[in-house]
């Protein structure tokens, strides 16, 4: 109940490369099977029932954070947003049992990597974890686009984009889809793709959440003046297209 219950470093099979997960869930119900299943992965798994505990423990810069919406202090998605601002980097997936808000969440900018609507499935859950820790810790061999001073600079290792001299901070997700389009410059890349590559193989969602996130990223980028150009083809993909050069 009122007791918070961390479990951390405690696990005695741990790999020592373990990538670290930030379980931030306030039922025990829910919370227990999660830890044990994201354990028995071999992940290195924090469990906080809170979210003044989570934002306490971002400290030490898990590789994803699963958090829940519904938290007895602070709500789930002021925790991602502060996570954000506070610089934190790490992939954040939220569940959340307001299954009818996801759609309203998922449309706003709190810089969350992926949500998951209660209930799930843990295997479900497993696949999405696999994912999202694949894709943020692969270092992509895509190269770096550097020969437009004035337009975009993808930096790949460092998985930062800039424009001029400013950062354009995005998400994980917002970066993947600019990465692949930026890779694929002026041709059309498929939804089907996006989604492939940047999701997850497996996901068999909604392309809405490609959309927003397009959207997302078209807003960002416009709003520090860059002139390269996400443009939708109907019914077929996206296609970065360059304001600075033509090639
Ligand atoms: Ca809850």
């Amino acid at each position: 109940m009122g007791t918070s219950a961390e479990r951390g470093s405690a696990g005695p099979m741990l790999a020592p490369m373990a990538q670290r997960v930030l379980v931030v869930e306030d039922e025990e119900d829910i919370a227990f099977p999660l830890v044990r299943t994201l354990e028995r992965e071999g992940y290195d798994v924090t469990w906080v029932d809170s979210g003044q505990k989570a934002l306490d423990t971002l400290a030490s810069s898990p590789e994803l954070v699963i958090l829940d919406l519904g938290l007895p202090d602070i709500d789930g998605l002021e925790v991602c947003r502060r996570a954000r601002e506070a610089g934190f980097e790490g992939a954040i997936m939220i569940v959340t049992a307001r299954a009818g808000e996801l759609d309203r969440v998922v449309g706003l900018d709190y810089g969350a990597d992926d949500y998951l609507a209660k209930p799930f499935g843990l295997a479900e859950l497993q696949a999405r974890v696999r994912a999202l820790l694949r894709r943020t810790s692969a270092t992509t061999t895509t190269a770096v686009d550097d020969s437009r001073p004035d337009g975009l600079r993808i930096d790949v290792d460092a998985r930062r984009v800039y424009a001029g001299e400013e950062e354009v901070p995005l998400t994980g997700k917002e970066f993947e889809v600019l990465n692949i389009l930026a890779a694929n410059r002026d041709k059309v890349v498929s939804r089907g793709r996006l989604m492939a590559d940047v999701w997850d193989e497996n996901w068999y969602g909604s392309t809405k959440t490609l959309d927003v996130t397009i959207g997302r990223l078209r807003q960002k980028l416009e709003s520090v003046g860059v002139t390269d150009r996400v443009v939708a083809v109907r019914g077929v993909g996206f296609r970065l297209e360059g304001g600075s050069s033509d090639a």
